[in-house]
């Protein structure tokens, strides 16, 4: 709304007291004195109104002005709408600011403010739940003496920010926190961080697994070239030691090919989305034709015992059970010094269906046993030959019992032996009819 200009009816207001004042002066003969009287008078409203107007800005500006006519009402009038435009201006910030706020703070990623030389102005929540900041004990530190690890102080003093960085949470070292700092404005600086730790284990495992993979090939390869080159240079070679080379090959390559054959069963396993086929299948068959086999392993330098539930059956896929079984059997064979003992279980309780294998073997020392179904973890990485494994066996039985929602349960004492138990879901179980009906289709 436009206003009207108030000076035009205030200088008529002054000339009417004037008028009128001079008039009684001309009447009463004390012009001077009437007009100065008027002007006391004039002076005297004015500073009523200044003192009221003074009073409504300090007594708070969300009040109404006074009534007032004239040159102050238009004065009161102009003032308070300034007020009121200000004020909304200032909600609408405030709002804007909520809302960024929010949106911040609903952010999957940390973000902090920093200002001058990395002074920490503001953050989100998720900076705080990253980097242990607490609002407002922290504003105005500096970035640096918080995260102290080396890699990100070089990268803060760089001056170039491009890329990235990665270093631990100062809060929590396995939290691997992906770190950009991106410059605005003036003196400005947004650093963002991103939690990449499952990204990080994965890249870490995918660099493992090719240095073990190229590691576990070398070794039989180095093997066979060694012995090839031995025979081609050889004019005439001994038969006994051309028969010893050629067997060293065959043992070589024999090693590769199983090593070959348990990778892509593993891959197979871990990329499978599919669940394993739920068939009834004959383990106790299964497990006596494992412990024929453990026993020509063996070649007689140990005791393989049965000690199995005939009538029970488990819903399951059979190739893989198979070589889960097979698998721990082989293990205990392997690790079991001659004359030990062997004993395969297979027996329902109330928690579950079990399929022990219980040797009286070297045992594993406790600290291995959390990383014992990881890929080519060994305890005994030295050994070679005939009982090098290729470190997949047990990766191989944690894959497949995942996939039949079991888990694996391994007691070890050292120098005294291990059990391997497999702990498949009682719903999983099976015995009776049913069972023995179906048992002959799914014999191998
Ligand atoms: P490998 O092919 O080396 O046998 P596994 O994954 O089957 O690989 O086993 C991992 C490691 O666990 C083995 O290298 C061995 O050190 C240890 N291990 C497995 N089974 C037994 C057992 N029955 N007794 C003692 N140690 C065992």
């Amino acid at each position: 709304m436009l206003m009207s200009n108030p000076w035009p009816a205030a200088a008529m207001r002054l000339a009417l007291l004037l008028l009128i004042a001079a008039l009684i002066g001309l009447v009463s003969g004390r012009v001077t004195l009437a007009l100065l009287l008027a002007l006391v008078l004039f002076l005297g409203v004015q500073i009523r109104s200044l003192i009221r107007f003074e009073r409504w800005l300090r007594r708070g500006r969300q009040l109404r002005p006074p009534q007032s006519e004239g040159l102050w009402g238009s004065l009161y009038e102009h003032f308070y709408r300034l007020q009121r435009r200000h004020r909304e201006r200032r909600q609408r910030l405030a709002e804007l600011l909520r809302r960024f706020k929010e949106s911040a703070n609903a952010m999957p990623d940390a973000t902090v403010v920093l200002r001058g030389v990395g002074e920490m102005q503001w953050w989100n929540a998720t900076a705080a739940r990253y980097l242990g900041l607490e609002w407002p004990r922290d504003q105005g530190q500096r970035i640096a003496n918080l995260l102290r690890h080396p890699v990100f102080s070089e990268f803060l003093a760089r001056g170039d920010w491009h890329g990235s960085v990665k270093v631990p949470s100062p809060l929590d070292e396995h939290l691997v926190l992906e770190i950009r700092i991106v410059p605005y404005g003036q003196e400005r600086k947004l650093l963002l961080a991103r939690d990449v730790t499952r990204l990080h284990r994965l890249e870490t495992m995918r660099r493992d697994f090719v240095a073990n993979i190229t590691h576990e090939l070398r070794t039989p390869l180095t093997v066979i070239q060694g012995v090839a080159e031995t025979l081609s240079e050889q004019d005439e070679a001994d038969p006994e030691d051309f028969q010893r080379s050629l067997e060293l090959i065959r043992e070589q390559s024999r090693r590769m090919s199983r090593l070959v054959d348990d990778l892509l069963l593993l891959s197979r396993l871990e990329t499978d989305e599919r669940k394993s086929a739920a068939v009834p299948v004959d383990v106790a068959a299964m497990l006596e034709v494992l412990a024929v086999e453990a026993s020509a392993l063996s070649g007689g330098r140990h005791r393989i015992e049965l000690d199995i539930d005939r009538d029970l059956q488990l819903r399951g896929d059979q190739t893989e059970l198979r070589s889960a079984f097979s698998n721990l059997v082989v293990n205990a064979v392997k690790y079991t010094p001659a004359d030990g003992r062997i004993v395969i279980r297979w027996f329902v309780d109330d928690d579950a269906v079990h399929m022990q294998v219980v040797d009286t073997g070297s045992g594993i020392p406790p600290h291995h046993l959390p990383r014992l179904t990881e890929r080519f973890y060994r305890v005994d990485s030295g050994r070679s030959g005939a009982t090098a494994g290729t470190g997949l066996g047990l990766a191989i039985v944690k894959h497949v019992l995942s996939r039949h929602d079991a888990r694996l349960d391994i007691r070890s004492q050292l120098n005294k032996g291990s059990t391997f138990d497999c702990l498949f879901p009682v719903k999983l179980g099976m015995r009776g009819l049913a069972a023995s009906a179906s048992s002959g289709t799914n014999r191998p």
